[in-house]
């Protein structure tokens, strides 16, 4: 039977209830962090269960109504992939218990709705270290980060999220609570389902709570800053580091555009500026104090500054301030469009140099940071989310983003997903047969295409 949009809000209540089902759909639950590039999206209701059980009693619901649902995570994605595009929004913000936590065994295990905060603070309580560090860990949760498979500064040397999940529960269609993985470290049994899970952006499955896999925490950091002149003087330090063969943790970069649009906010006074390298070293006392001292000669050689702070204080302040990056360069136009491309190490630069040519070609201000090491740039183009022209021009601009990541044999995401506003983006990157058994994947999991439809495609 189904149920026609206007009246799934009222037939959801009748079967679920108030407490369950919002009256009304707030606007909260309509956009994510694409709101800055004017994205919106529609639905008829939202719908927060309080456990597994109940996510899965909304999923059949929804199978047996027609009814497309939209998962939602905290909401900070950068690809659209929790805006809806009509149907359900089904928010896993109540399933917040962290199930257990095992210190001496690494181990924990967490439903979808806790806070990644709470996930790296949990383990930091017990001595231990969950190392997947993306920016918005207040807001995202650890059912999104699985969903996105999220990355983050530490992935250089600790990998992505998906690297440290050993077992994935979730809601399957149509409306089955599955268990793949678990409390173990290896797994070989059958096809990798948990994987599949893991960067699905709620087209497979509605995930309920993840196994982490945690580690002892590092005795000490030390973040090492430079300054440098141009983006190949900046990169050839970056290189210097990655040839040195030190196993730092994190390996970023800022270019120079964005260390001007950020640079008010740094907790020193920055007189000149220049292309940021922020290089972060953990380990034992002796091991850091050891690595410190070669990432500064690294760096050192033609820096026009550097800065290696050392007390907790400061060190907790540049994190805050690598955070708080994106937000301060959206200040400058009210907007933007920030991707993730990848490109292989060694095209860092000239992707760099390109995203800044790509905006003055559509009349935008462009910016890149990112995950050097990981050859990630958050390629961004300023706009005022209220100019539907500057809209259509950053759109433009995205797609010649994208086309230069594959052409420099890179990929048009290394951390946000396809979500919508990568719609149609796979077919470059990949020949016609592997999107062929991507699309085969989602069919076998999701037959009747209610799964966040209209994205990761
Ligand atoms: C300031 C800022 C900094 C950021 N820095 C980084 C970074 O360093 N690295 C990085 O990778 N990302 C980064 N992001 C992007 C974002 O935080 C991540 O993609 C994050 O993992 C999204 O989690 P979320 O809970 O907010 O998910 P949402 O935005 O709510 O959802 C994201 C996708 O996952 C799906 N989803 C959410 N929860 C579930 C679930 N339980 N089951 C199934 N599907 C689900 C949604 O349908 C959607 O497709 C940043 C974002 C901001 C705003």
């Amino acid at each position: 039977m189904s149920v026609t949009p206007a009246s799934l809000e009222t037939a959801l209540r009748a079967r679920f209830g108030d407490e369950v089902v919002l009256r009304g759909v707030p606007p909260l639950y309509l956009a994510d962090a694409t709101e800055a590039r004017g994205l919106r999206g529609s639905a008829e209701a939202v719908v927060l269960p309080h456990s597994a059980e109940e996510v899965a009693e909304v999923v059949a619901w929804c199978y047996e109504h027609g009814a497309p649902l939209t998962p939602r995570g905290g909401g900070t994605g950068f690809a659209g992939g929790a805006v809806p595009l009509g149907g359900v929004v089904l928010a896993l913000e109540r399933l917040t218990a962290v199930r257990s936590l095992d210190p001496e065994l690494w181990r924990m295990e967490a439903e979808a709705g806790v806070t990644t905060l709470d996930v790296r603070r949990r383990a930091r309580e017990s001595g231990l270290l969950f190392p997947p560090d993306p920016g918005a860990a207040e807001q995202s949760q650890i059912g999104g980060n699985v969903a996105t498979n999220a990355g983050g500064p530490h992935a250089f040397k600790y990998g992505v999220t998906g690297d440290w999940v050993t077992g994935v529960e979730a809601v399957v269609a149509p409306g089955e609570l599955v268990r793949v993985g678990g409390a173990i470290r290896k797994d070989v049994a059958g096809y990798d389902l948990a994987s599949l899970l893991v960067g699905s952006e709620g087209t497979l499955g509605v995930i309920t709570s993840v196994w982490l896999r945690l580690m002892p925490a590092p005795e000490a950091v030390a973040p090492v800053v430079s300054l440098h002149e141009g983006t190949a003087g900046g990169c050839e330090a970056l290189a210097r580091v990655l040839g040195s063969g030190l196993p730092v943790a994190a390996l970023e970069y800022l270019d120079a555009e964005t260390v001007r649009r950020a640079a008010d906010a740094f907790p020193i006074a920055l007189e000149r500026g220049g292309f940021m390298v922020l290089v972060d070293v953990d380990g034992s006392v002796e091991e850091v104090a050891r690595l410190r001292a070669d990432v500064l000669e690294a760096v050192g050689e033609d820096a026009l500054l550097v800065w290696a702070p050392e007390s907790a204080a400061e060190i907790a302040a540049l994190w805050r301030w690598r955070d708080g990056v994106s937000i301060a360069v959206q200040v400058e136009r009210g907007g933007k469009a920030s991707e993730d491309i990848v490109v292989p190490f060694d095209r860092l630069g000239e992707a760099i140099e390109e995203t800044l040519a790509i905006g003055a070609r559509h009349d935008l201000p462009a910016c890149s940071w990112g995950h050097a090491g990981d050859g990630n740039l958050h390629s961004t183009f300023l706009v005022d989310p209220t100019n539907t022209a500057e809209l259509a021009r950053a759109e433009a601009a995205a797609e010649e983003l994208f086309a230069l990541a594959v052409r420099l044999g890179g990929s048009v995401s290394g951390e946000h997903g396809l979500g919508l506003v990568k719609g149609g983006q796979l077919g470059r990157q990949w020949e016609p047969a592997a999107v062929a058994l991507h699309d085969a994947v989602k069919t076998a999991f999701d037959p009747a295409g209610l799964l966040n439809p209209g994205k990761k495609r």
